[in-house]
This record gives C-alpha cells, structure tokens and sequence, in this order.
C-alpha cells in the first residue's frame, strides 16, 4: 500500500512575548527558524490598512500601526473581561479591548478601514498558524499535529481555549502540557538521566519577556510532578528594556532639554533599540543604542555598558530571587534539596541573572546547554514523538504526570467549597462525590463548579454551573446525587451529576459555559482564518505582481536612459514608442496605488506587448 508521507507532529511554545517551534528528527528536537531566519517568532498580530501581518514584520513596524497591532494574547486567552488582571492589563495596551458576550474580552481594531472584532483565541490561532506555517516550509509537508505548552497556573478554561485556538489554526492538538514539564524533559533527554527510583527535584527558572514563573517539580520513576510554582505575571524582559528606556529619556532630557514622553512612536523606536542594547549586553560589555531623529530631529547616540544596565535593574534580578525562595518554601524544601535548576526564557541569558541565581543556589551549576528560549519548544516537540510513536525508545520511556494546579470542587450548601479534586493531583483523573440534597421536597440543585484553595466560594473563581432538575419529592438527605469530575490527558475538566434515587441519568449538560467557544463558534472562527489566509495569499500575489511591474519598468527606463549602447540601437520611433509606453506605465503605477492583481497584470500585459518586440530584436542584435 502506498501511504502518503506524514509529517511528524511538531511542539509549539506559544509564549507571551515570543513563540518556538520544533520537531522532532534524526533522533533529537530541531528548533525550528522562520522566514526571517529568527529561531524565535514574537507573538504579535497587525492589522494594517491593506494587509495583516504575523510575527517579526508586525512587531518591527509597531511604532507606525500601535492600535491595531496586537500582542499579549495570552493575558487574554480563556480568562473573562471583568477579571481584574485583564482590566489591570488593559490600561497597558495600545489596542482597544471590549467585554462581547458571556463577558468575553474582545479585541478591537481597524483592519482594511473597517472595525473588526477577534476573540482571543482567534488571535493566537494566528500565531499558532504562522508556527504551523513555518514547520511547513522547513519540512516540506502538511503539519496536522502539534503539542502546545501553557504555563503551570493556566486553568481548566485557559487550557481549553488554548486548545480551541490550535483548532482554529487547522492543528490537531495532541496534548496540552504544562512549560515546566516541557524544558524537563528537553533536559531529560539531554543530559541522558536514567531515572532511578529515588525522587529528583528540579527547579526550573522561567524568565521571559513579560512572565517571571518558578516551577519545582519532583521526577519520581520517570514522572514529572508539579511541586509548587511561584513568579510575578509582570516581571521579564520587557521590563527590563523600560529601565533603560527610562534612563535614555533622563539622558535625552538633561542633553537636550526636551521630554521624549509626549511622542508615543519616539518612545516605541527607542524601545526597539533598548530590547537589542539589552541583549547585546548579554555578550558584549558595551554596546550603543543609535536612533537618527529620534525628536524634534535630535538624534541620539547613547553608549551602555553592562554595568549600567544590571545597575538599572538590579531591584529586579533580586524580585526572581525572592520568588525562588518562595517557591522552595511553598514546597518545604531546602535549596540544598534541588537536584537540578533549569534555566528558560530568553531572559535568563543575562549574565547576571545567571550569576545570582547560581550563588543563591551556593554556586551550583545550571542548567544551560539548551538555548532557554528553546527548551519548551524542544520539549514539546518530544512530547509530540511520543505521542505519535516516534522518537526513539529513550523517548518513548517518559512517562508524563501533570498535576491539577488549583483544588477543583461544588459549591452546595450556603458557600462552602466541597472540594472533589484536590490541588497537585495527578491527571487524567477521575472523582465522584455523592452528596444529598439539603431541604426537604428539594425538586432541583444547582451545581456550581469552582476552582481554588480557599474555604468560601465566594473567594474562589466559578468555573460554570448548571442544574439538575426533576427530582422526585422526599425528605432532606434522602435523595442522593453523585456528581463526577472528569479531566483528560489536556488538564480539560468535564463535571457531570447523576440523581442516584431515581437512577435517572439526567442529561446533564453545563449552561453556563462562560468564556468558553462553542463547537459551532470555532467552526465560524475556523472559517474566518481560512479567509484571512486567503486575502493574505491575495496581498501577497497582488504585492508580487505591483513588484514584477515595477521592476520591469525600472529596468527598461534604465536601458533606455543609461545604457548608450542599447538605445542607440533603437529607431527614433521606436525609443519614442517605448518611451512613452514606460511613461504611461509609470503615471498609472502612481495613480492606482491600490491596484487589484488582476488589473496589474493587465498592465503588465500590455506594456510588455508594446516594449518586448521591440527590444527583443535589440538583444538579438547585441
Ligand atoms: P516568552 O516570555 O514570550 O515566553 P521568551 O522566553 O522567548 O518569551 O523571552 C523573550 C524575552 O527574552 C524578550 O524580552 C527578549 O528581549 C529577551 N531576550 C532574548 N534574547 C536575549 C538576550 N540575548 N539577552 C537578554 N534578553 C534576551
Ligand atoms: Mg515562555
């Protein structure tokens, strides 16, 4: 049977600020690069008025465009509009965010003059595209499956819509794995651990771009355990870029007198150039932050050292160290107990960084033969071999465990949380609780799910609820419900509830499935990125045919103007012919900026029915 080659499934790192891709072949994890060369994509979307672009182009021009370009959709994803760290988040961005339906955030911006809404799923599904995209072009093959990591806090909603997300951008997620996990077991494999019976602690420092998180996890006969996490959601290299941009708007500011803050595009060219400042100074001990005209036509040339910059952020370094500490303290462990600590992030490339968290650790040494900002996209792509049976039997002797991060329970009577799965526990799990009902002829229950640790409800976050109704009368206490909580290999809970007195099985279904997309939104969401994909290949090739135009009329004035040789060789008529056809080309070009393919071609057509005869017979002649 001749069977069509299948492309490996590939891991995707869908990070805040930045994304990786990998796969797995010739038995190890490859990164990898996009169109531009880069091993990592920043996860950012643009809308402009004539085209939507993905990755490096939209982040480089988000200084011209900073109201429709879009980032930080992973603050957004499967999290509500009223929550507070998404009305806490908003007054940080540029682009406009609304409540839709259900309390849903809803991302607005103006694309091709027209207002148009996207969900954040839909946002990061353009992001995930544009990874698939890229696995596509380096493999040469149709890209179907993919792991997707999230980081170890994301909840049952959270992980569902990044799910729904890589469906909307035509992947079939195999498994959604926590980032701890994944830079594990790229370390795993890495350092060839034979996994003894004996526990292994490993801390793993993730500092990213706008992330800080610390991970323990405890390796206990080839399982990894979620221990304990820590970190700040707004501590990473962004921040670090802002202390220098600070510092060069005082340094502006006592040169030259003048506030670079009133201009919003000043400030964002001057972030530009502090982020690679920055990461130069992660190899060189000096470097300069260049930007002509940067303000009222000043252009500013600044010399940093790497002194200056650990200096300006200094308070920081030492925050992630706090946050180790409590994380080790949250697990009861003393650092002398960690086996392992993993450095990821691409910020954790700062040498200083690296320095205190190594004597904090008594001078240790990290892990670091991985690149940090790779490790998870390398992870999940062996994750990804796994799952689909490649890789080789190293591979395939990993045994993953994932813990439930927050307890998951019912609310039932007044507001006390009845825990059902409490937190750290291995999934997929399954649990039952049967509880009674509370008053007496009690026809119905409404069953409110939760997720958190503390005692009321009222404390913790509501996951959704439904109800169970037709219950026949009787005395409080006698009638018996069990109620199930479900959740598979993804970290995706399901709860359903059963009336034991009847043995009705009700059809139990959750009505208030807040925040979540239905299977007939996704389809629509689907539909809509196969249409963005669409006008964005028909901007491309209108964009190629503008430029195969252009050329040709470039080359062939410069022929006739520049090159003596070839237009002595032309009749008087004949150059006049050409000439004027170049000419007519040209003002047209101008006129008709907005040209459709079609009608660029036409013109295309047409002058070089006028031009090539003609100089044809020239070439033949030369
Ligand atoms: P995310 O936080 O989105 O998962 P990454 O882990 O890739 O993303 O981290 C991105 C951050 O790493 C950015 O702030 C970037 O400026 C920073 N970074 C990348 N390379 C370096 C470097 N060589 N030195 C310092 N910071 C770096
Ligand atoms: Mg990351």
């Amino acid at each position: 049977m001749a069977g069509k080659i299948q492309a490996p499934a590939i891991g995707i790192d869908l990070g805040t600020t930045y994304s990786c891709v990998a796969v797995w072949r010739h038995d190890r994890a490859e990164i990898i690069p996009n169109d531009q060369g880069n091993r990592t994509t920043p996860s950012y979307v643009a809308f402009g008025e004539t085209e939507r672009l993905i990755g490096g182009p939209a982040k480089n021009l988000v200084a011209l465009n900073p109201t429709n370009t879009v980032f930080d959709a992973k603050r957004l994803i499967g999290r509500r509009f009223s929550d507070p760290l998404v009305q806490g988040d908003m007054e940080l961005w540029p682009f406009k965010v609304i409540a839709g339906p259900d309390d849903k955030p809803m991302i607005v911006v103006n694309y091709k003059g027209q207002e148009k809404k996207f969900v954040a799923e839909e946002i990061s599904s353009m992001v995930l595209t544009k990874m698939k995209e890229t696995a596509e072009a380096f493999l040469g093959l149709t890209v179907k499956n993919a792991v997707i990591t999230v980081p170890a806090y994301f909840n049952d909603s959270q992980r569902q819509a990044t799910k729904d997300a890589g469906t909307i951008s035509g992947l079939n997620v195999l498994r959604i794995i926590v980032e701890p996990t994944a830079a594990a077991i790229a370390y795993g494999l890495d350092k060839k651990l034979s996994f003894s019976n004996e526990n292994k602690n490993v801390l793993i420092f993730d500092l990213g771009g706008g992330t800080f998180d610390v991970s323990l996890l405890t390796v206990v006969n080839s399982a990894f355990k979620v221990k304990a996490i820590a970190g700040d959601t707004h501590l990473g290299g962004e921040d670090f870029d802002n202390r220098i941009v600070s510092h060069c708007v005082q340094e502006f500011k006592r040169r030259h007198k003048k506030d670079i803050k009133m201009d919003p595009r000043a400030l964002r060219r001057l972030r530009t150039s502090c982020e690679r400042a920055k990461k130069n100074l992660s190899s060189a001990t000096e470097t300069t932050i260049g930007i002509d005209c940067l303000y009222d036509g000043i252009d500013f040339d600044y010399k940093i050292t790497r002194a200056k910059f650990e200096e300006l952020n200094m308070d920081l370094f030492y925050k992630c160290i706090k946050h180790v500490k409590e994380c080790l303290d949250d697990a009861d462990m003393d650092k002398t107990s960690i086996h392992d600590v993993v450095l990821v992030g691409g910020s954790t490339r700062i040498p200083k960084v690296q320095q205190m968290l190594q004597d904090f650790f008594n001078g240790k040494e990290l892990c670091k033969s991985i690149h940090p900002d790779e490790a998870i996209a390398s992870g999940a792509a062996i994750q990804a071999a796994i799952l689909t049976g490649q890789g080789n039997t190293e591979v395939q002797d990993i045994l993953l465990c994932e813990v439930t991060p927050l307890s998951l329970g019912v609310q039932i009577e007044g507001d006390f949380m009845s825990v059902v799965i409490p937190r750290n526990t291995a999934i997929p799990t399954h649990k039952e609780n049967k509880f009674v009902t509370c008053s007496d002829n009690q026809r119905s229950v409404s069953i409110q799910v939760f997720e958190g640790e503390r005692a009321r409800t009222t404390d913790n976050n509501l996951l959704g609820k439904f109800g169970l109704t037709g219950i026949p009368p009787a005395p409080r206490g006698v009638s018996k419900i069990t109620i199930c909580f479900d959740i598979d290999a993804n970290g995706i809970l399901n709860v359903s509830a059963e009336d034991l007195t009847t043995g009705n099985k009700n059809n139990m279904t959750i009505i208030n499935n807040k925040g979540r997309l239905s299977t007939e939104e996704i389809e629509r969401l689907l539909q809509e990125a196969e249409f963005f994909k669409a006008e964005d290949e028909q901007h491309r090739r209108k964009a190629e045919a503008k430029n195969a135009l252009e050329n040709y009329v470039y080359h062939v004035k410069s022929k006739i103007e520049n090159d003596m040789n070839f237009s002595f060789k032309l009749t008087y008529s004949e150059k006049k012919k050409v000439e004027l056809a170049i000419e007519l080309a040209t003002d047209w070009l101008e006129s008709n900026q907005l040209a459709e393919e079609n009608d660029l071609k036409d013109k295309m057509k047409e002058v070089e029915s006028i031009c090539d005869p003609i100089l044809a017979n020239i070439y033949v002649f030369q």
